[in-house]
């Protein structure tokens, strides 16, 4: 690569603008350059010490980082005897975000303009750019300029890589004897707002409130050439008593390792003795991760075999799981194998399948013992949690009991399947649900009138992966899910709150509605698989329903939408024959205005359609606008 030695290189164009935003007006607290820059340490560290498990030679006798303040030249070093960079090393993780994902990202931070931001769309952003985890770059918002001197373990070359952060970095091969012997200095030249950092009271607040999530202790060398003393032990946090762990302790930890800036709505921490021996601390995010529906999305369990550091990308949990962090510490995989292996090993899947269920447990114990914290988990997390339904059927007895939905009574949400099925009308066998893109859409459907009429509660679902999971559902304590848009609703045997009032009850010719049902038909010919009276309705004047065989509506759009399905199936048009407008209409039949007849039973069919977030007919604004026009008293030409 000798063409790049010496010349400056520009950064990948995505990364000067996030520099430029980052520094200027996201980051309000200039203290996590700290805490970044630690961490790149330790994880520098723990590289090593897995490296070392195949060549021993490769590590020092300890691993430390040490923190050297240079008042005289007014700088900060942070250096670690860890896994050091390569020449393409500086190049790939110093010199671009090499991360999927960056182009979106900055799309969702807005323009990038890098003007200040206020109030909640700030802290928006803050949380966004604290999960994206752009670590590195933090220390341009404390220095003008940052020297990285580094040499990657077993190497004889060492490297200087050096940026203002304005756009472009130059990377030189670096004097041997005075490079570390293997791991990575990062100098930083404090701008004129920072001199602050050069205060040692300053930097051990920062590393007490910070070091409980890293593994490897930290020095502080408080004057060029002095004697350096340990700040932080470096303890893994898991390993120890839970007495000795403070609340803020966790949270930082959790911070740390999710690359969140909230709180933690549930924090795990248990250790296992007997057949295996392991340690888990794990969190539920008290918010949404950013790329939590991202398909490419990693696991993020970090899995330790004896405090060394396997991976971090360990799959752990289940897909259903993926918001949960954890770090997994096990006493009994084996250490002489590859990644890969220990990942295949028996042990692991034991210890998968006992994390597993421990989560699971918990998250059902706080769905018991606090349901508001609860009613957060799953306001977050609740898409995801019933993926779980249909992936894992074996444990879904334990996700339907912690499920929550909001229904027709209870739109809010909130409301679980014990409680539906304790409030059952009587003659109910079913549970009702309703499928559909929106929450206030689907809770104003008009599918829902004659349940509501019946006191019946619908089950809301407003979740793409709803779909799925009734679909395979096979019921919940004997009773069956049903959808209320699917087949003749079966509901006429539970009987009405209400008596309807004597004009609408009054019974209309049976042969006049036939003979409509008939007619209505016959117009909208291909359109429908059949017309018929409903149970289901008593505002609304139509609705549309799949018919008896076919499937759920919502259910089919989907499938046809991702090429899994032929085009979708006819719908049934049901009728409410105690509407005013239809009991109009059955008198009206063979009146002289055909045309006007027809444009009226279409345009039912399209109101219908428009009710389930369908598009109406192409003829649907010249049968409205004629209809309109006889409505103001204009007769057709
Ligand atoms: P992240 O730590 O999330 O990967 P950073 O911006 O903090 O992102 O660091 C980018 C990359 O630079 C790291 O993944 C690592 O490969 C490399 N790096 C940073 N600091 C060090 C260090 N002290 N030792 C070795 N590699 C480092
Ligand atoms: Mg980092």
């Amino acid at each position: 690569m000798p063409e790049a030695e010496g010349h400056s290189q520009a950064f990948q164009a995505d990364v000067a603008k996030l520099l430029h935003l980052m520094v200027h007006s996201v980051y309000s607290d200039r203290d996590v350059f700290l805490r970044e820059l630690l961490s790149n340490a330790a994880d520098a560290c723990e590289k090593l010490r897995y490296e070392a498990l195949a060549d021993p030679a490769l590590a020092p006798d300890s691993f430390a980082i040490r923190i050297a303040l240079d008042k005289n030249a007014q700088s900060l070093a942070i250096e670690d005897n860890g896994i050091g960079m390569s020449h393409q090393d500086l190049t790939d993780h110093l010199g671009t975000i090499a991360r999927s994902g960056t182009r979106a990202f900055l799309d969702r931070l807005g323009t990038a303009s890098g003007d200040a931001v206020e109030g909640e769309d700030r802290r928006e952003k803050l949380d966004l750019i604290g999960q994206f985890g752009i670590g590195f770059y933090s220390a341009f918002m404390v220095a003008d300029r940052v020297d990285v001197f580094t040499r990657r373990a077993g190497s004889h070359e060492a490297f200087h890589w050096s940026s203002d952060g304005k756009g472009t970095f130059s990377i030189e091969p670096f004097v041997e004897d005075e490079a570390p012997v293997r791991g990575t200095r990062v100098v930083l030249h404090l701008n004129e707002t920072s001199k602050d950092y050069l205060e040692t009271g300053q930097i051990e607040r920062i590393v007490r409130e910070h070091s409980s999530a890293l593994t490897v202790p930290i020095e502080l060398v408080e004057e060029k050439g002095g004697e350096s003393r340990k700040i932080s032990d470096g303890a893994a946090l898991w390993t120890k008593p839970k007495a000795a762990i403070t609340e803020h302790d966790y949270k930082e930890f959790y911070q740390t390792l999710g690359g969140m800036f909230d709180d933690p709505a549930l924090t795990m921490h248990w250790h296992v003795e007997g057949r295996q021996e392991y340690t888990v601390l794990a969190f539920v995010p008290g918010s949404q991760p950013f790329d939590l529906f991202d398909p490419a999305r990693p696991g993020r369990a970090k899995l330790y075999v004896r405090h060394v550091l396997i991976t971090d990308d360990a799959e752990v949990l289940p897909r259903w799981l993926r918001f949960v962090r954890l770090v997994v510490d096990s006493a009994d995989l084996p250490l002489n194998v590859s990644r890969e292996t220990i990942q295949q090993s028996p042990v692991f899947t034991a210890i998968k399948k006992a994390v597993t269920n421990r989560v699971l447990q918990e998250l059902v114990k706080l769905a018991e013992s606090d349901k508001d914290k609860f009613a957060k988990v799953w306001e977050h997390f609740g898409a995801v949690l019933k993926e779980g339904l249909y992936e894992d059927p074996e444990r879904r007895d334990a996700l339907f009991g912690m499920a929550r939905f909001a229904t027709s009574t209870s739109p809010e949400g909130g409301r679980g399947l014990k409680d539906y099925v304790a409030g059952l009308q009587t003659n109910q066998t079913a549970i009702y649900y309703l499928l559909g893109e929106d929450l206030s859409r689907l809770s104003a459907s008009p599918q829902l009138e004659g349940f509501r009429a019946r006191g019946i509660e619908v089950l809301l679902l407003p979740d793409p992966v709803d779909a799925f999971w009734v679909a395979t559902a096979v019921g919940f304590d004997g009773k069956p899910f049903k959808s209320v848009t699917q087949g003749a609703a079966d509901i006429k045997t539970i009987p009405l709150k209400e008596q309807p009032d004597a004009a609408a009850a009054e019974p209309l010719a049976a042969a006049g509605l036939a003979t409509l049902y008939a007619l209505m038909k016959q117009v909208l010919g291909e359109s429908v698989e059949d017309v018929r009276a409903s149970d289901r309705l008593s505002t609304s004047p139509a609705c549309l329903v799949a018919s008896d065989s076919g499937p759920d509506r919502r259910l089919e759009r989907m499938l046809a939408a991702s090429g899994r399905l032929g085009p979708a199936s006819k719908p049934v048009l049901e009728i409410n024959p105690g509407h005013p407008l239809i009991r109009a209409l059955a008198t009206k039949i063979g009146a002289p205005d055909k045309e006007k007849f027809e444009d009226i039973i279409w345009l039912l069919f399209d109101e219908a359609r428009v009710m389930e977030g369908e598009k109406p007919a192409d003829a649907f604004a010249a049968r409205l606008t004629r209809v309109l026009l006889d409505a103001v008293g204009h007769s057709a030409a």
